[in-house]
């Protein structure tokens, strides 16, 4: 009898006994040779995200948080793929130490901190006597640094480093900075930060910092087991990959479902009158929206944006031009996001502080362009996703009952604790926000803003 059998058989007369004892005799009786389901021991996942990025054929590499370790957790805490690259491999263990590969960097589970950080991979190298072959092939400095705390002269490369967490996470510097053009290279115990010193076609831009793809590297040199370097199936539903658009805490999708309040969003805003409109029926129901008007049209009416940020709403960022963001290059991005932030104390004559970016078309995030999130960080602002989507914009601009009863509908049925709902400032969308108000109000929910309820 194999322990399989056993064990099985030892679960059914458990499961019995359980079953008599609780007195639920219809449970307790199973036809001869037929086991009742029963779960089997095995980690509980909590959280899993599919990463087809760095695999060919569909096929990808898991990321999770469960009871043995988190590295999905880790992955968002480092800074997800712009640090980390994608997982180019499984979690593996060895010498009963967990890790898991990514494209530049290694991650470890450290079961006394239980966290996971990056392990020391370049001098993992260096112990492997490696260093002059990744001097050869990908112009990283030997190891010429050993025992200083010093880190990098350059400026840039001082940004990114403090940005992302410093020692913590890129280990020591152990070379100085070396290569002029297009590229110079720095080495750490954990990762390779590359400064780009000129403008190569499809390369990062001038005075980018990235960290090299040493992960991938260290796979040509046989650092990983081979078993943990087959790629994975993606799973179905939740589990599929599907799931790697909402990769980070900073994508805020809804607010506290704990807490009776919404969040009534109204974005582009290029009709002023429905601005007006959508301020007005606030006033008389004592409610606060918050906006999400484009960069271009703030200086039609100043006046309007002035009102509404003495009546206590709230204006956050839709870019300046609702270019979709993922097909810019970075400093595009940047000044989209810049641009409309500016011209919005412009308009109102003072400075005003933003938390939120909602991306044109949701693109970037849908799609998870990395980049995006990466600069909204750097930028100071969460991604404002939303929970519910009037859709009123597919009947622009009709105000008739059907029209107006599809699209309030479309937002009552998802009106619950926490929500955020999307609307744009349209007729149709406007002529049923009293509509809305009012059913929050039998809930029991508070409109309020994005910043008062959830920074
Ligand atoms: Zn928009």
């Amino acid at each position: 009898m194999g322990l399989d059998t056993a064990l099985r058989r030892m679960s059914r007369r458990e499961f019995c006994r359980l079953a008599v004892t609780a007195g639920l005799s219809a449970l307790a009786p199973f036809p001869q040779g037929r086991l009742p389901y029963l779960p089997q021991p095995r980690p509980r996942t909590r959280r899993t995200l599919f990463f087809p990025q760095a695999a060919k054929d569909g096929l990808g590499f898991y990321v999770s948080d469960d009871d043995e370790a988190s590295f999905l957790s880790a992955f968002d805490e480092l800074g997800g793929a712009a640090v980390l690259g994608y997982p180019i491999g499984r979690r593996y263990t060895a010498e009963d130490v967990i890790y898991q590969p990514f494209q530049m960097m290694l991650l470890t589970w450290d079961a006394d901190q239980g966290k996971a950080r990056p392990a020391p991979l370049l001098d993992v190298l260096h112990d492997k006597g490696l260093d002059g072959k990744l001097k050869e092939r990908f112009r990283i400095p030997g190891v010429s640094i050993r025992k200083t705390k010093d880190i990098p002269v350059n400026q840039l490369l001082q940004e990114f480093y403090e940005e992302y967490g410093s020692e913590s996470v890129f280990g020591r510097a152990t070379s100085e900075l070396e290569g002029s053009t297009p590229f110079s290279v720095q080495r750490f115990q954990d990762a390779v930060l590359q400064i780009w010193t000129a403008d190569v076609k499809n390369m990062p831009s001038k005075g980018s910092v990235v960290p090299v793809t040493v992960g991938t590297y260290a796979r040509e040199f046989g650092v990983y087991p081979q078993e943990a370097l087959v790629p994975e199936m993606p799973g179905k539903g939740r589990l599929g990959r599907r799931v790697a658009r909402y990769a980070a805490d900073d994508i805020v999708r809804r607010g506290d479902p704990s807490q009776p309040y919404i969040y009534l969003t109204i974005d582009d805003c290029w009709d002023p009158l429905q601005v007006e409109t959508a301020l007005d029926i606030a006033a008389k129901e004592d409610i606060r929206l918050t906006f999400f008007p484009i960069g271009n049209i703030l200086s039609d009416a100043p006046e309007l944006w002035q009102r509404a940020v003495a009546e206590g709403h709230e204006i956050e960022n839709h870019t300046q031009t609702h270019r979709w963001l993922d097909g810019l290059p970075e400093e595009q991005i940047v000044w989209e996001i810049q641009a409309q932030h500016t011209t919005l104390e412009e308009v109102l004559g003072s400075s005003y502080e933003q938390h939120f970016l909602r991306p044109p078309g949701g693109r970037g995030i849908f799609n998870y362009d990395p980049r995006i999130l990466r600069i909204c960080r750097q930028l100071g602002y969460k991604v404002a996703m939303w929970s519910a989507d009037s859709r009123g914009y597919r009947f622009y601009p009709r105000t008739d009952s059907y029209a107006l009863s599809q699209t309030l509908q479309n937002v009552l049925g998802a009106l619950s604790d926490g929500a955020i709902v999307l609307q744009h400032a349209l007729d149709t969308d406007i002529a049923v926000l009293p509509d809305i108000v009012d059913a929050a109000k039998e809930q029991g929910l508070a409109p309020i803003t994005m910043t008062d309820g959830m920074e």
